[in-house]
């Protein structure tokens, strides 16, 4: 049965939080710019979170110790990231992309894929489409976008990293498998570092060798997983493209039976909640910037806190951390406490796959 074809788009602006600041900001032009903690020297703690091409060809990338980046490059402009800017900016470019799609799901700050069926119907097409999205992109707002043209999310996901920055890849719509084949594993979003390690082991380090396995191979290492990497390989994923409202924050919140005046109980109870909204997190593919803590004391006497990060994780630990650190201050206090929450805030999508392989290997 041959479903409707489609074509879509995946468009990622290229070194996004380095390039909004240089709109900004005209005199970080031409310059090396690293956003991200402070460097102190190459004393500083934290990580790059953005770099510029041009400081990439020191050997820098985001999530990197500052310390180090500072030790390759210690010449670069080094500025703490402006995220009112940088979600400002997004608003404006995802208004503009929304315009050109019959349908449209924003994957992050700065990527979204636009199901632009109605427009393109071939490879053509597509790319006639995928210049005027450019253009507008370029005009409107001042930056430069990579674009992948597919029949299908996944392969264009792969196809707009494929050509940056200011690139277009268009995937040939008959053979998306052909593609695919000669590319490493790691381009497939949901393969990440544990799910690339366990394969290369098997001797597998391209799409094509994963296209030769028997697809029940892939049901035993990766159980319902495997289906959804088995369609991504050959090209046959197809997933919709969906408007998702992605949530402003998530809290979990015990209120207990009896007031507690043992603050370890307060804080195991705070830790479960942790685990019980990071599944959440994770299972949604969401990552957070700020962990937030809520305290209610006998009375109702209410406080929160919360703590940003310098970038977006999906891991347990800095909000373990957070969280830790957050409630030491209401300690001392030596009230009976009543209700103990946790919190994440500035969500994003982390992920633009279904599955995550990685945790289902960790799990
Ligand atoms: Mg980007």
């Amino acid at each position: 049965m041959q479903s409707e074809r489609r074509a879509i788009l995946h468009v990622d602006l290229d070194a996004f939080y380095v390039s909004a600041e240089m709109r900004e900001h005209s005199e970080l032009k031409g310059l090396l710019v690293v956003v991200g903690a402070n460097p102190e020297g190459g004393k500083g703690r934290g990580v790059v979170v953005a770099c510029s091409y041009e400081a990439r060809k020191f050997g820098l990338k985001s999530g990197m110790p500052i310390s180090i980046a500072y030790r390759l490059c210690p010449q670069a402009k080094y500025i703490r990231p402006d995220w009112g800017l940088y979600e400002r900016v997004s608003e404006e470019v995802m208004s503009t992309l929304k315009g050109f799609a019959d349908k449209f799901e924003q994957g992050s700050i700065d990527e979204a894929f636009l199901d632009v069926s109605s427009k393109a119907s071939d490879e053509e097409s597509a790319a006639r489409f995928a210049r005027e999205v450019k253009k507008a992109v370029k005009d409107r707002h001042g930056l430069t976008c990579s674009i992948g043209a597919a029949p299908n999310k996944s392969s264009a996901k792969i196809a707009s990293d494929r050509n940056k920055p200011d690139g277009l890849t268009v995937v040939p719509f008959d053979d998306v498998a052909g593609f695919l084949a000669p590319l490493p594993i790691r381009v497939v979003p949901g393969i990440g570092k544990k799910t690339g390690d366990f394969l290369n082991e098997k001797g597998i380090s391209t799409i094509e060798q994963l296209q030769k396995l028997d697809g029940k191979r892939l049901l035993t290492w990766f159980g319902k997983n495997g289906v959804w990497l088995w369609g991504v390989i050959h090209g046959e994923e197809n997933v919709e493209v969906r408007q998702q409202e992605i949530p402003k924050s998530l809290s979990v919140e015990r209120t207990f039976k009896e007031d507690v005046r043992d603050f370890r109980e307060v804080r195991k109870e705070a830790a479960d909640g942790v685990s019980e909204l990071m599944r959440r997190v994770k299972s949604a593919g969401y990552s957070y910037r700020v962990a937030g803590i809520k305290i209610r004391f006998r009375g109702f006497e209410t406080h929160t806190r919360e703590k940003s990060l310098v970038s977006h994780t999906d891991s347990d630990g800095p909000l373990v951390e957070a969280v830790d650190k957050l409630l030491d201050e209401f300690e001392s206090k030596g009230k009976p406490v009543r209700l103990v929450g946790v919190r994440v805030a500035d969500i994003q999508r982390s992920t633009s796959g279904p599955s995550r392989l990685d945790d289902w290997m960790a799990a």
